[in-house]
This record gives C-alpha cells, sequence and structure tokens, in this order.
C-alpha cells in the first residue's frame, strides 16, 4: 500500500518538473555552438558536435566468431573433408575449394563459398589430416555477418552524445581519428558569505569553512566544464557588482548561498540592477529558494549555500541545465525504483531527496538528513525521492537516484 496525501498542498511553491522545464527551455535558447576538432584520445567527457555516421560496414566482411573450421554446408555427407587453406585474422583469403574445408580462427574473413563455421571442439581431425565433423550443421553457424553491427551511412552516434570510453572505442572501431566536440562550458564558482573562509586557514569566531566551493569545482570538471574559480564573494553589494562585472567571458556564473530568504540579498540586488532575476521557491528538500537570472546577458544561477542544498539542487537542476546548453538531450538522471526501508510518517509540501544508501535491496537513508549536513551524501550511494504530499510505509517504493548518475 502506497498511502497518498491530500493532493495540492504544495501551494505557491514550483514543482522540480517545472522548474527544471524551464532551466532546460532556456539552456536551449543559449547552446554552445562553438565546437572544436580533437583526437579521438582526448574526447572523453566531451559532446559529440556532429552526428557519427558509419562510413563503413560494421565488421566490413563475414568473420568467424570461432576456432574452427568453414565449410559448405552441402558438403558435409558424414564423410571427413580436406582441409584446402588455413585463414588467420589479418589475411585475405581465396574462395573455398568445394568439397573442402578451410582451418579458420576466430576474427578471420569467411572465403566466399563457406557458409558455416563449425567450432574445432566438433571436429576431429583423422591420421590422414583429413577432418571429421562430428554433428549436423546449419548454414550461418558461428559467422559474424558483414554490417552486423552498422552499415554504410547509419548514424552511429547521434550529436549531443556525452563521449565516454565506450564511445571513443565505437568511433575507433569506423576508423575515425578525429572527432568535432561542443566546446566546454565556462562557469564560473562563486561562493557567497562573511562567514566563509578557505580551508587551510584558521577558523575565527562565527567563521566556517567553504565546502561548496571545492565541492561545485570539483564537480564541474568531472562533467566536463572549465572552471573559472571566482572566489569567495563577502555580503556587500559594491564588492557583489565588481566581481559579477569581472565574470564576463563566460557561459555560466554560478553562485551558493544568499538567496534565503529574508537575507541581505546582495546576488540578487546587483542583478535586478544590470540584468534580471527571478527567484523560484521550489518544492524541493533539500533547498527551496533558488534563483535565476542574468548579469549583463550572462546566465547566473543561485543555489542554496547549505551544502547538502547546494548538492541537490545542483545535481537535479543545474547539472542538467549545464548539459542541455551543450547539446546533450539525455539529461536526467536514470533513477529505478526500490521498497523503502524506513517509514516516512509526515507528508511535506517538497520533494523530499534524502541521502540513502541500498542495504539488502531496501533503500535506507542517513540517521539527520539536515541540509547542513554534507556528511550524510557522503555516507550515501543515492538520492531517495520522496514525493510531495506522500507518507511511506517500510516496503513501499520509492524512487531511487544513484550518486554516481548524476556526479559525473
Ligand atoms: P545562505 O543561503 O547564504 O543563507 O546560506 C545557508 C547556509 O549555508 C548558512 O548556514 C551558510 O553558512 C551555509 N553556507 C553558505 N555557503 C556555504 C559554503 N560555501 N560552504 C559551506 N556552507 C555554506
Ligand atoms: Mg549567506
Amino acid at each position: 500500500m502506497n498511502p497518498v496525501g491530500k493532493p495540492g498542498k504544495a501551494g505557491s511553491l514550483m514543482a522540480v518538473e517545472v522548474a527544471l522545464a524551464r532551466l532546460l527551455e532556456m539552456a536551449e535558447a543559449s547552446t554552445i555552438g562553438e565546437r572544436e576538432r580533437l583526437p579521438l584520445a582526448q574526447v572523453e567527457g566531451r559532446i559529440l558536435a556532429d552526428d557519427l555516421v558509419s562510413t563503413l560496414d560494421l565488421p566490413p566482411w563475414p568473420n568467424s566468431a570461432m576456432d574452427g573450421y568453414a565449410l559448405r554446408v552441402a558438403d558435409w555427407t558424414g564423410e571427413p573433408l580436406m582441409v584446402s587453406q588455413k585463414i588467420f585474422a589479418g589475411q585475405a583469403p581465396g574462395p573455398l575449394k568445394p568439397g573442402t574445408c578451410a582451418r579458420i580462427f576466430t576474427g578471420a574473413p569467411v572465403p566466399a563459398g563457406a557458409d558455416c563455421v563449425e567450432m574445432q571442439e566438433n571436429a576431429e581431425v583423422q591420421a590422414d589430416e583429413r577432418v571429421r565433423f562430428i554433428e549436423a550443421m546449419t548454414p550461418g553457424q558461428n559467422i559474424r555477418p558483414q554490417g552486423q553491427e552498422t552499415t554504410v551511412g547509419e548514424i552511429v552516434l547521434p550529436a549531443g552524445t556525452r563521449l565516454g570510453p565506450i564511445e571513443q572505442g565505437l568511433a575507433a572501431s569506423l576508423g575515425c581519428a578525429e572527432l568535432n566536440v561542443v566546446r566546454k562550458v565556462r562557469v564560473a564558482v562563486l561562493s557567497t558569505g562573511d562567514e566563509l573562509i578557505e580551508p587551510g586557514q584558521p577558523l575565527g569566531p562565527g567563521q566556517i569553512y567553504n565546502s561548496n566551493r571545492v565541492l561545485l569545482c570539483s564537480w564541474l570538471q568531472r562533467l566536463g566544464c572549465e572552471v573559472i574559480d571566482a572566489g569567495i564573494l563577502p555580503d556587500d553589494l559594491a564588492a557583489t557588482r565588481a566581481r559579477l562585472g569581472e565574470l564576463k567571458d563566460v557561459d555560466l556564473i554560478l553562485s551558493t548561498g544568499g538567496v534565503s530568504v529574508g537575507e541581505a540579498d546582495f546576488l540578487g540586488i546587483a542583478l535586478r540592477e544590470e540584468g534580471e532575476l527571478t527567484l523560484w521557491k521550489l518544492a524541493i528538500k533539500p533547498g527551496k529558494p533558488l534563483t535565476f537570472g542574468h548579469f549583463r546577458g550572462v546566465p547566473v544561477i543561485g543555489l542554496p549555500g547549505n551544502p547538502a542544498s547546494t548538492l541537490v539542487t545542483f545535481a537535479l537542476l543545474a547539472r542538467p541545465y549545464l548539459l542541455r546548453r551543450q547539446g546533450v538531450k539525455e539529461v536526467e538522471p536514470l533513477k529505478f525504483q526500490v521498497p523503502a526501508g524506513f517509514d516516512w510518517p509526515k507528508a511535506g509540501n517538497r520533494r523530499e531527496y534524502l541521502r540513502g544508501r541500498l542495504e539488502n535491496g531496501r533503500a535506507i537513508i542517513y540517521k539527520n538528513q539536515s541540509s547542513g549536513v554534507l556528511r550524510s551524501a557522503a555516507w550515501a550511494d543515492g538520492l531517495v525521492e520522496v514525493l510531495e504530499d506522500r507518507t511511506l510505509i517500510e516496503g513501499d517504493d520509492v524512487n531511487f537516484i544513484p550518486l554516481s548518475e548524476v556526479l559525473s
């Protein structure tokens, strides 16, 4: 049983999918058009700019899937056959002499005239070196047909594909030495807050160490972005204006902190003065306040400052936005249903992303889900999604988003 609470309690909060749809729409309006051509070994983590169209049939010719013997099924009468040629991978055989077989090895081209390969385990070499086949054979067996993987002209990878080791291997199999990729998206990372200092310095009264800066910079690098570390911004309007003004040559300014309601919101003031600002209250927890705007034409996303909120809103909103800016179509993480290993007795009006783990096939959650507790995410393997207005009893299905899905 999945007890569902009263719908529509979220009130004026914006649903996560609505915010995501708006962000993706804005990303599509400013996709990065510039591209570069790179050697295949250097495209890992980049986005393919043009469809990869096959200029080959793959495999280019029928070849043997086994070490054994190539023959024509119709030539087998039960009598042993003479071996008329030996074909290794890398050789170009002549046609098979009728009434004979060919010794053949895995990956070698099947000679014209042969229509099957029998594996050597089912063959007996006689004293006179002829070969006896033990079982009946069928045409096509153990032959990888020409073009079974792809044929000339097929789109093998569409533009917008994120390239990784598998795609690099596939491109190599088609003979591509270079690929056109989208230029890296340039992201400036800003941490806001008078309380922040960097690790390595002594902690003064009221201060905390800046965890979001390194978290986001590393994460963005994993996503293939060019990261401009714009440091810590004090809670001060003049400093905010000046720092934003320096960040001209970037595709996105990504800030954390300073978006909570009621705070002196200098980023917001600066954006309103010299650009535009929308402040969203999202039905998401951790999270809720998120800003999107422009400063002198440069898009700005302001994430909430609590580290677990930064993590969740980056994973679910900023990451898909950045991928879409580069033309990626599949931007949402894979999620799958698992039974909850916990009770959730009190329905909330925001969608919860609990830091959790799979244990014995059930999702369990970290004991402290405070948005300030980043340790919850270090403990976790994934985000457990509990929909708004929903209560759960152990065994009810919840969505699980592996952190590995969003971290790269
Ligand atoms: P804010 O959104 O600025 O009100 O920040 C919310 C909470 O997150 C406050 O407790 C901040 O001290 C904390 N916080 C903001 N930025 C960071 C940061 N870069 N690293 C660690 N904690 C932060
Ligand atoms: Mg702050």
